[in-house]
């Protein structure tokens, strides 16, 4: 039987319609949220994502505001942009849109961003409350891997974890989060050795790679694991794909989430999750 499909466009509704609900219930209270987007000059990328940002806040009833500096705006600029957000007690959460021109350090000026509204949780304060088990704005990504399986009514409790990827934004804190669900976790990386034997031992398998299309084969897969492929590779034509390959791994695992469609519509609801905590903080 092939592998039973985790589908993240419904688990994001669902996280969706009780986020609408709570922001609704805040704002009865007068307790309005508002997020500000920061671009330093702009590309297709940053316009599109925004667009989906906007289009969010609208369905949540959350108010969207749009900064921008011009692209050869100067570090000082920026940083006295932002000193202003985290001043600006109607603030909730602040977004710098990344690529930043390269005249600029992006994970420098992010850091400067008042931990609180650093809604995107990539800051050493942030990432910091995973480890002491006090989350506040935690990763969007991992958070929203941990929370599809979790979602999708899968006990995660003394499972063998394994996690391909160890960087900041997505494999360490995937590990960190799926420790504090009592899983036994494995991170690998690309100096992992025996890696599809590592992989074979995982009843939770998270992929977050991003270098070779279907990289993840149905033989590294335990059989009736969970897979959750976060890779994102464009393989042109406007298409992506993961890690995974879905194909020989659906024959063999028991529940697949996929590229398109899994992890990524989670992805935006867990932004808008950490700016209603922030709300709520
Ligand atoms: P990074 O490039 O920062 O990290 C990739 C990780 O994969 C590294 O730890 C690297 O190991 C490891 N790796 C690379 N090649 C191999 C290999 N052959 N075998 C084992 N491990 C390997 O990427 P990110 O963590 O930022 O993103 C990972 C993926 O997730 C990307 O495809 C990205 O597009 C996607 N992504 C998806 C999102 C979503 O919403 N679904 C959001 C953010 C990212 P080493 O540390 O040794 O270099």
């Amino acid at each position: 039987m092939p592998a039973k499909i985790l589908d993240g466009k419904a688990v994001a509704k669902r996280i969706k319609d009780q986020l609408a609900a709570e922001f609704a219930a805040l704002k009865a209270q007068g307790k309005l949220a508002k997020l500000v987007s920061l671009a330093v000059g702009s590309d297709d990328g940053t316009n599109s994502y925004r667009k989906s940002q906007l289009k969010q806040a609208e369905a949540l009833g959350v108010a969207y505001a749009m900064e921008d500096l011009r692209a050869d705006a100067p570090e000082s600029a920026v940083v006295e942009k932002i000193n202003m957000l985290n001043a600006d007690k109607s603030v909730t959460g602040i977004i710098l849109q990344m690529p930043v021109p390269k005249h600029l350090n992006g994970e420098s000026l992010a850091k400067r961003i008042a931990p609180a509204k650093n809604i995107e949780g990539i800051d050493p304060v942030n990432l910091g409350s995973i480890v002491m088990k006090q989350y506040r704005n935690v990763p969007c990504t991992p958070r929203a891997a941990v929370e599809l399986v979790i979602e999708s009514g899968i006990d995660l409790n003394g499972a063998n974890a394994v996690v391909i990827g160890r960087s900041t934004i997505v494999g360490k804190p995937a590990a960190l989060l799926l420790l504090d669900k009592n899983c036994t976790v494995t991170i690998c990386h690309s100096k992992s050795k025996n890696l599809p034997a590592i992989c074979r031992n995982a009843d939770i398998l998270v992929t977050a790679i991003g270098t070779e299309a279907g990289m993840v084969k149905g033989d590294w897969v335990k059989p009736g694991a969970v897979v959750v492929d976060v890779g994102i590779i464009d393989i042109g034509g406007g298409k992506i794909r993961g890690d995974v390959d879905a194909e020989s791994v659906s024959a063999v695992a028991g529940f697949l989430s996929p590229v398109p469609g899994g992890v990524g519509p989670v992805t935006v609801q867990m932004l808008y999750r950490n700016l209603l905590d922030a709300l709520k903080a």
